[in-house]
């Protein structure tokens, strides 16, 4: 007769047995979490939003231009935004409330009456800029914040800045009641490299300004750089920065290589990929300074394709499918609607919007020249797949 022994699995130790099964177990466990952390590692990695719906976005960066141009590209942003802060480059920039209510009134008309859509308006910096204006238009609720372009730094800056210091009684005052500064960040000094102009900002106005005014508002518009990127997380929550959806998703080899892409040419200019990297980083933080401005800059067809080319992208129709493909290919969609929606209405002290909107990803070939008279806008991403359909809900 054979004897039965008897194991008891849970001791261990004394018999040969016992411990092949401690081993076992050991193995069975380690290997579990392996499995459990490299599928869960692939399962993000391959982590495919098919949809995804968000509060009702701003736009906190927008040229609408003036005239028959205004008419035809209001739509395209309204339909969609909730809001957006306007820029003030007008051919006569906006330096007075008048000037800047009539311009809300004619940005007003335009908005198609099915729309929810409210533009808030900026003031435009000069050397002879006056406190009391500033002060009273935001004190009545006509501007939202103050933009600051460098002398000829892009179009319509021929009235910029030509020395920062003539504006620090009016950085004094902005600082003083809460309103945001706006900036342009690049130099305009010719012997500086056009793909070097923002790192030099930084450091030749930048941190002046930050220095002597350490609690103004700052609103770092259009980062491009490595360097800005850094110098916003460098520094406190009273500095933010705006990214557009072409400095995400192209670096300048997409402009300049087998043929130059006016369409992609704007201010600052796309840089080398080691930027636009750190920009996709940066979406991928849930840093809460870095938000929404798509910059959307129409000019016509021959304007662009042109000897002496216009800088700026219309990317208002294509922007937020834009978007959403950036962040979902960094895996960052849980901070979508926080850069969309959030980050943007927080630093204003304004409430989100009502409402909300969804994107449902599909393959969308995105094929609608705009007509203007005899010309044609063409919008970011004409002829490509957008990815994204969006509607309002
Ligand atoms: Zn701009």
């Amino acid at each position: 007769m054979v004897e039965r022994r008897t194991v008891n699995p849970y001791v261990t130790g004394s018999s040969p047995v016992g411990g092949a099964k401690f081993l076992f177990l050991m193995l069975l466990f380690i290997f579990n979490i392996f499995y459990y952390l490299f599928f869960d590692e692939i399962r993000l990695m391959t982590k495919i939003i098919t949809s995804i719906k968000i509060r009702r976005p701003d736009d906190c960066h927008v040229h609408f231009r003036d005239g028959n141009i205004l008419k035809l590209i209001v739509p395209y942003t309204s339909k969609f935004f909730g809001r957006a802060i306007i820029m003030p480059n007008l051919i006569k920039p906006i330096i007075s409330i008048n000037q800047a209510i009539s311009y809300r009134k004619r940005i007003i008309r335009a908005i198609p009456s099915e729309h929810l859509f409210t533009p808030l308006m900026t003031f435009y910096l000069t050397d002879m800029s006056e406190t009391k204006i500033i002060e009273d238009g935001f004190n009545q609720k006509v501007f939202i914040a103050c933009k600051l372009y460098l002398n000829k730094v892009t179009t319509n800056s021929k009235y910029g800045v030509s020395n920062i210091t003539n504006l620090y009684p009016v950085f004094s005052t902005m600082e003083r009641i809460g309103m945001p500064l706006l900036i342009h960040g690049e130099v305009t000094n010719n012997n500086i490299d056009i793909f070097d102009r923002e790192a030099y900002f930084i450091d030749q106005i930048m941190e002046p300004i930050r220095n002597n005014f350490p609690n103004l508002k700052i609103v770092f518009e259009h980062i491009t750089t490595k360097e800005a990127v850094q110098y916003i997380l460098s520094n406190n929550e009273n500095i933010v920065a705006t990214i557009t959806p072409q400095h995400l998703m192209f670096n300048r080899n997409h402009m300049l290589v087998n043929g130059i892409k006016p369409h992609l040419y704007c201010l600052p200019i796309l840089k080398s990929n080691i930027h636009r990297t750190a920009l996709r980083e940066a979406i991928t933080t849930d840093c809460k300074r870095f938000f929404l401005g798509t910059d959307t800059a129409p000019h016509t067809q021959n304007k662009k394709e042109s000897a002496c080319g216009c800088a700026g992208i219309f990317n208002a129709p294509t922007a937020l499918a834009a978007y959403a493909t950036v962040f979902n290919e960094m895996n960052a969609m849980e901070n979508f609607e926080a850069f969309c929606s959030l980050n943007g209405a927080k630093f204003y002290g304004l409430p989100v919007n009502n409402g909300f909107i969804e994107l449902k990803r599909k393959k969308i070939i995105f094929n609608n020249k705009i007509s203007k008279d005899k010309n044609n806008l063409i919008p970011f991403l004409l002829h490509k797949n957008i990815k994204w359909e969006i509607n309002v809900i």
